[in-house]
């Protein structure tokens, strides 16, 4: 069975949960302690972990962050019919499984996910962990998306990767075929700027399009 491994905020949906609460709420002393994340100061987990557990709302808060991460017209449809075509989707995600799994919950599909766990209260916000018994973990980025890849090789030759973070996806994006590596967003711009093949899109669903070509 082909497989399709995707990155979860800002390419399979069109926005990051971390920079809605940033926007949004604009908690004290997020923005500092990403900017420290930025400088250098921490790690990916940490710094992303650190705007998670800034976010102070209610659980009506929290639904309107997770219904704002705004997944492209089409996206659900996209999944299914690429689903029903053989292929396997697999999120790699460095965030957290709290939010991926109500916004998939919410358009209804079934993917596997390799993510973060967490959960969400008001008075903590969504506090992501690692989870060092995972056979995807990583120690700065509670995923390791390369590894993702590697086992879907494993097991197809058909792979394809989609992401968006020249940190976070670069690595796992060159594992795969050319033709199968979806490049979104700064990863598409760090790919073009390096001469280093790859496809471009600006939305999820154009994958799918692309893949069933
Ligand atoms: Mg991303």
């Amino acid at each position: 069975m082909p497989i399709l491994v995707t990155d979860f905020d800002g390419t399979f949906t069109r926005r990051d949960f971390f920079d809605l609460i940033l926007e949004r709420h604009d908690p004290p002393g997020a923005r500092a302690l990403w900017d420290r994340f930025l400088a250098g100061g921490m790690t990916p987990f940490e710094g992303i972990a650190g705007v998670l557990g800034s976010l102070r709302t209610d659980a009506d808060g929290a639904a309107a962050l997770v219904a704002a991460m705004d997944p492209p017209p089409g996206a659900a449809a996209a999944a299914r019919r690429l689903q029903s075509a053989g292929w396997e989707i697999v999120v790699a995600s460095a965030g957290c499984r709290w939010y991926i799994d109500r916004v998939l919950d919410g358009l209804d599909l079934d993917f596997t996910v390799h993510a973060n766990p967490g959960s969400f209260t008001p008075d903590r916000g969504v506090v992501m962990e690692l989870d060092p018994g995972s056979p995807w973990f990583h120690p700065t980025l509670g995923i390791d998306k390369p590894a993702v890849v590697r086992a879907a090789l494993q097991r197809d030759p058909v792979v394809a990767f989609a992401g968006d973070s020249a940190l976070t996806d670069g690595p796992a994006a060159r594992l795969v075929a050319p033709g199968r590596r979806f490049a979104t967003g700064q990863l598409a711009r760090r790919f073009a700027a390096d001469g280093e093949a790859h496809q471009a899109f600006t939305a999820w669903p154009e994958i799918v399009e692309r893949l069933l070509a």
